[in-house]
């Protein structure tokens, strides 16, 4: 959204010893991780952020080849396995699987990592299709232990996870099993995703939408229209006039723009709203 400060300390893990450095990098200097992926879904406060912001570039893909097209789709529910690093861009990812005929359209027009997604179980809307589905296991290093998770055990919800409830976990990899379907129908369906979201979602310094749907499936920006609140502005920070879920700095936004907004939503809506973004703090704490 290009909102917020500095990091005092930023490092790129290539290897799974970089990783197990900064966790020691971290006890050394007394200062939280935080960890990073694309950076499409997070706002970091203004100023000096007092933390080791850590994100994983490590992105090898481990794809299997097939003859293309794919004679025979495979029963629904099985797939072709592929290993992934977390620092891959899933973009890149979804371009590389179709060119084998391998299908994740559902994840069409997501930004950000394969790390990020998982973290979120990123994916369309409640009801739709997540990242989760298709995870066999994740491989993460957690409290100095690598540890390769299966699916049931990554409590994969709608936007959730188990690694959301730990102090910071760093996804290294994902194991997925992935559909085939001849290339040219991935092109059709992710072309025919991506006119819908241009056409419903702004492009422009958002993050994508702001608050999760409610239990019962409810979509926020229907509430925050209901609430009229759709173009409600706090300084630079707007609820876009596209898509009442979406914020967009429309000029020099502060963090402290964007919290207010947040609370303002929260307090006008006769429910909780709980917050899909992740608003970082100055001293590396999340807020919401
Ligand atoms: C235009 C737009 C459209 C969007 N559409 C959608 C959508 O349709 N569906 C959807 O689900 N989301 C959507 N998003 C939100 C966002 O793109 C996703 O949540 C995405 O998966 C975030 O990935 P990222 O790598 O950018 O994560 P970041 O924003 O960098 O991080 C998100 C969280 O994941 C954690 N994290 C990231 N990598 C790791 C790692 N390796 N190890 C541990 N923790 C990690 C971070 O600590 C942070 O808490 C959209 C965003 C935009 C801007």
């Amino acid at each position: 959204m290009r909102i917020g400060g500095a990091a005092r300390y930023f490092v790129e893990l290539k290897t799974k010893k970089d990783a197990e450095d900064v966790v020691i990098f971290t006890e050394e200097t007394g200062l939280p991780l935080v960890m990073l992926g694309g950076g499409s879904n997070t706002i970091f406060a203004d100023g000096m952020i007092e933390a080791v912001v850590a994100r994983v570039v490590a992105d090898r893909v481990d794809l299997p080849h097939i003859k293309a097209p794919h004679p025979n789709p495979l029963p629904p529910g099985e797939g072709i396995l592929v290993h992934v690093e977390a620092g891959k861009i899933l973009a890149s990812f979804l371009n590389e699987l179709a060119e084998q005929n391998l299908d994740l359209s559902p994840l069409t027009g997501i930004p950000g990592t394969v790390g990020g997604a998982v973290f979120g179980n990123a994916g369309q809307g409640f009801g739709g299709t997540w990242i989760g589905s298709f995870v066999k296991d994740v491989t993460f290093y957690h409290k100095k232990q690598w540890k390769t998770w299966k699916q049931e055990e990554c409590g994969l919800g709608y936007r959730e996870s188990v690694f959301k409830t730990m102090s910071p976990p760093i996804i290294w990899s994902v194991t997925l099993s992935v559909p085939t379907r001849p290339q040219e129908e991935i092109q059709a369906e992710r072309e025919r995703l991506m006119q819908k979201r241009m056409a419903t979602q702004p492009h422009v310094k958002t993050a994508g939408s702001c608050f999760k749907s409610l239990p019962n499936g409810t979509p926020a920006w229907k509430l925050i229209d209901a609430a009229g609140l759709r173009g409600f502005r706090v300084g630079d920070i707007q609820v876009a006039e596209k898509h009442a879920n979406f914020l967009l700095n429309t000029g020099k936004a502060t963090f402290d723009d964007a919290t207010t907004l947040v609370q303002k939503i929260q307090s006008h809506m006769g429910q909780p709203l709980d917050v899909e973004m992740r608003f970082v703090k100055k001293d590396g704490s999340v807020l919401f």
